[in-house]
C-alpha cells in the first residue's frame, strides 16, 4: 500500500506544491461527484415523467387515450403471423398464453367523444360516413383489417357497415353489433357512441389475444329510423343478415347488439322471444356467476327494438345488452358528459368476459 503525502526530504516550496496539487484533485473529484449525481437524478426525472405519461394514457381518465395513438403506445404491435385473413380479418395472432386484457373504459369514452365531435350522424349522411371513417382508423390501431360494405337506404342515400374480424380457435363465430349512427338532433354518445366504443376497446383487447370463438365486430350503419314509416330502421343489420354467405349462417353462434350502455338503473338483456333464446340464457347465467343483476326485457309488438331483430329472426341466437332508462336519448342532451363509466364499464367487461369465457361447449349449448 503507498500512502500519498508529502514525501520526507521535499522543500516548503514542493510541500506546498504538493498540498495545492491534491486541493485541486479533490475539487475535481468532488465536481465530477456532482456532476454524475446530477445526471443520475435528471435521468430518473426523465424515466419518472415517461412513465407517468404512458400510465395516464393506459388509465384514463376520461378520455385521455384517445385516439389510435394513445393506443397503440400502451399496446405491443400486432404481429402479421395470423395474416391468413379474408378481408377485415384481424392480423393480430394474440396466443391463448397472453394474459386476458381488461375492458379499460376511460379508452372505450375516449372513442364515444370521438363519435360525439363528429355531430349528429344521420343514417345516410355525411356525418355518418365520417364516423365509420374514425371507427375503421381505431379497428387498425387494434390490429383489425376492417371492411366497409355499402347500401342503399329506401331514400336513395347509402349508409355502411364496418366489418371487422378476429379470428379465434374455430370457426364459429360471435358476432356483435353497435350502431354508429344517430338520431337528430342527438350527437348520440349514449345512443348509441356507448356501444361504439365499447365495440373498439373489445377489439383492443382482441388484438391483444383472441378468444376461443371468431368474434366479428360489426359497426352498423341506419338503425334509426330514417322516416316516418315505422318498418324504415335497421337497415344495416338487415343487410348484413341478408348478405350473409351459405357458411357464415352456419358458423355464426349467436350476436349481441350492444346498444345504448352509458346510462340508467337496470342492466337488461331483451329479445323479440321469437327466436331461438339460448344466447339470452347464456348472458343470465354469465351474469348471475358475476354478481351481476340482469334482468330480462322482451321488446314491445312486432319488430325488435335494436340490431338483434333481423338475425333473431333469421333463426340466429341474438340478445341486445342496455342499460336503461335514459330519459335523454334522441335528444341533443345525450352528450358524453352525462354518461355514466361505471355503466359503460360493467357492460364492456361482461361481454369481453363472456367471450373469453367461451369454450367448445358454450358454443355447442348455444346451438340447441
Ligand atoms: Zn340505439
Amino acid at each position: 500500500m503507498t500512502k500519498r503525502g508529502p514525501q520526507p526530504g521535499q522543500s516548503p516550496e514542493q510541500r506546498a506544491q504538493e498540498l495545492k496539487r491534491r486541493h485541486v484533485e479533490a475539487r475535481r473529484r468532488q465536481t465530477r461527484r456532482r456532476r454524475t449525481w446530477v445526471a443520475v437524478g435528471a435521468t430518473a426525472i426523465v424515466l419518472a415523467v415517461v412513465a407517468g405519461v404512458l400510465t395516464a394514457r393506459a388509465l384514463g381518465p376520461w378520455g385521455s387515450g384517445r385516439g389510435p395513438a394513445a393506443s397503440a403506445a400502451t399496446r405491443p404491435a400486432a404481429s402479421s403471423s395470423a395474416a391468413s385473413a379474408s378481408a377485415g380479418e384481424a392480423a393480430s395472432p394474440a396466443t391463448q398464453s397472453e394474459p386476458k386484457p381488461t375492458f379499460v373504459v376511460g379508452r372505450a369514452l375516449g372513442d364515444v367523444r370521438a363519435l360525439e365531435d363528429i355531430g349528429v350522424r344521420r343514417a345516410g349522411g355525411g356525418a355518418e360516413k365520417r364516423g365509420a371513417a374514425s371507427i375503421s382508423r381505431r379497428l387498425v390501431a387494434a390490429g383489425a383489417k376492417p371492411e366497409t360494405r355499402t347500401f342503399r337506404l329506401p331514400n336513395g342515400k347509402t349508409s355502411r357497415n364496418v366489418v371487422a374480424r378476429f379470428p379465434g380457435s374455430t370457426r364459429k363465430t360471435i358476432i356483435l353489433g353497435a350502431h354508429m349512427d344517430s338520431k337528430a338532433p342527438s350527437p348520440g354518445a349514449n345512443d348509441n357512441g356507448s356501444g361504439c366504443g365499447a365495440l373498439l376497446e373489445i377489439a383492443r383487447c382482441l388484438g391483444q389475444r383472441h378468444a376461443y370463438p371468431t368474434v366479428e365486430l360489426v359497426f352498423f350503419g341506419a338503425e334509426e329510423m330514417i322516416d316516418a314509416d315505422p318498418d324504415h330502421h335497421h337497415f344495416g343489420s338487415r343487410y348484413y343478415v341478408k348478405d350473409m354467405s351459405a357458411g357464415a349462417r352456419k358458423n355464426a353462434a349467436g350476436m349481441i347488439s350492444v346498444d345504448m350502455i352509458g346510462y340508467g338503473p337496470h342492466f337488461v338483456v331483451r329479445t323479440m322471444g321469437n327466436g331461438p333464446q339460448s344466447l339470452r340464457r347464456l348472458l343470465m347465467r354469465q351474469a348471475r356467476e358475476r354478481g351481476i343483476h340482469l334482468s330480462y326485457l322482451r321488446d314491445p309488438g312486432e319488430s325488435g327494438w335494436s340490431d338483434h331483430e333481423a338475425f333473431e329472426l333469421a333463426g340466429i341466437p341474438a340478445a341486445w345488452i342496455e342499460w336503461r332508462d335514459d330519459p335523454v336519448y334522441h335528444t341533443s342532451a345525450d352528450t358524453s358528459g352525462h354518461l355514466v363509466a361505471a355503466k359503460v364499464r360493467i357492460a364492456g367487461q361482461f361481454v369481453l368476459g363472456v367471450l373469453y369465457g367461451m369454450d367448445a361447449a358454450a358454443l355447442e349449448r348455444l346451438a340447441r
